[in-house]
């Protein structure tokens, strides 16, 4: 069955993407591939990773982690978020790595590791200023209590930024120092930790005092500039595309309405095409009347309400568009382009939500990368 719509990973273009980050620090990279690597499918962007060298992944999720061991039982993965871990077993059996942010966490951790006999690996998440999870950077005692806990292994200290993204940097400089000085403590009371880590795509780019031993890139692997102020000019290129094709052309007089509420009428006699999808491929339903699509290399307008399934555009002034023409929702056609930044523009987002909502509906096609062509 040929599909209609469709996403194109192009995973050459996150090879070239990694290489570009990795120019841009000494550190080890630990590419963020949560969300489903951020819809472009965990399983496909880890195996190309892993052949650009890297080492270690993070997700957000223990379910993310057991899915990435399944698929490749010797990687080394962690858990860099807030999910709440009801398996201590499962992370112990997998030497998965978690984030620890709370002292019954780890507890519960060395519980586990004692029952298996194994020593498990543990990052220890602070909180600097991101007020999400972490330690407080002021919480030392506690920190050294996990210390005393048996079959515990701490491998790494961490923290995240809020503003990193930010021409400004001088908050995140704020929380760089409370990092600091809280590993200076720890390491007074004894404690080394081999891994500190820190940096975001946006502060791998421009805030290079953060990289310590490991850094943490997301968005920008998948081609994505962290913001408008930081990665615009670096040669990123978007990882993904998004496809479709003209289901249904026609002309419309003047005074015509098109879709749910009538809210576009023709002002002029007007050619349609209708698009086989809508807001349940995660295309939103606020771009209705104003987001654009390629076609034929050429801008057209979204008119009317997007529909669960279908949306129209006007392409009038695009001649010779037929049925089975190939749209773009994102990415190049000719000359043009448009990006998940462009998008989250109209949308008043961010990139990264317009790629984790393209729906899972919507096929992800592989294309190879060099080596295996
Ligand atoms: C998502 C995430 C990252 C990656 O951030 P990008 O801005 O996508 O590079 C890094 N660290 C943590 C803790 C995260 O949650």
């Amino acid at each position: 069955m040929e599909r209609q719509v469709w996403a194109e990973v192009n995973l050459q273009a996150l090879k070239e993407n990694y290489y570009k980050l990795q120019a841009y620090t000494q550190s080890e990279m630990m590419p963020i591939v949560k969300a489903d690597a951020y819809g472009h499918g965990i399983v496909p962007v880890v195996k190309t990773l892993l052949e650009c060298g890297a080492k270690r992944f993070g997700v957000a999720l223990l379910q993310e982690a057991l899915e990435l061991k399944t698929e490749f039982p010797q990687i080394n993965v962690m858990i860099i978020g807030a999910s709440e871990i009801d398996q201590w077993d499962s992370v112990v059996r997998e030497d998965i790595v978690p984030s620890i942010f709370q002292l019954s966490q780890a507890r519960a951790l060395s519980e586990a590791a004692v029952k298996f006999g194994r020593t498990a690996r543990l990052h220890i998440k602070i909180d600097t200023g991101m007020g999400r999870i972490g330690f407080r950077d002021t919480d030392v005692s506690e920190i050294m209590k996990i210390t005393t806990l048996p079959n515990l292994f701490i491998e790494g200290i961490f923290t995240h930024f809020a503003t990193s993204d930010q021409r400004d940097l001088t908050f995140a400089r704020q929380q760089l120092k409370r990092f600091q000085v809280l590993c200076d403590k720890l390491k007074k009371a004894g404690l080394k930790i081999p891994i500190r880590h820190a940096a975001n795509s946006a502060a791998i780019i421009q805030f290079p005092e953060s990289h310590f031993e490991l850094v943490r890139p997301g968005i920008g692997l998948y081609g994505l500039a962290p913001s408008p102020q930081v990665g615009c000019n670096i040669g990123l290129e978007p990882v993904m595309s998004w496809k479709a094709k003209v289901a249904h052309v026609k002309k419309i007089k003047t005074g015509e309405t098109v879709s749910y509420g009538r809210t576009f009428q023709a002002a002029y006699p007007t050619t349609v095409a209708t698009i086989p999808l809508g807001y349940a491929d995660g295309l939103r339903r606020a771009l209705s009347n104003y987001g654009e699509m390629l076609v034929h290399g050429r801008r057209s307008t979204i008119i009317g309400r997007i529909c669960m399934d279908q949306t129209m555009l006007e392409v009038t002034k695009i001649p010779g568009v037929h049925i089975g023409d190939v749209v773009t929702i994102l990415g190049k056609d000719g000359y043009e382009q448009i990006t998940a930044t462009e998008m989250a523009e109209w949308l008043g987002t961010i990139s990264y939500e317009v790629i984790c909502g393209i729906s899972k509906r919507v096929p992800r096609i592989y294309l190879a990368s060099a080596k295996d062509e």
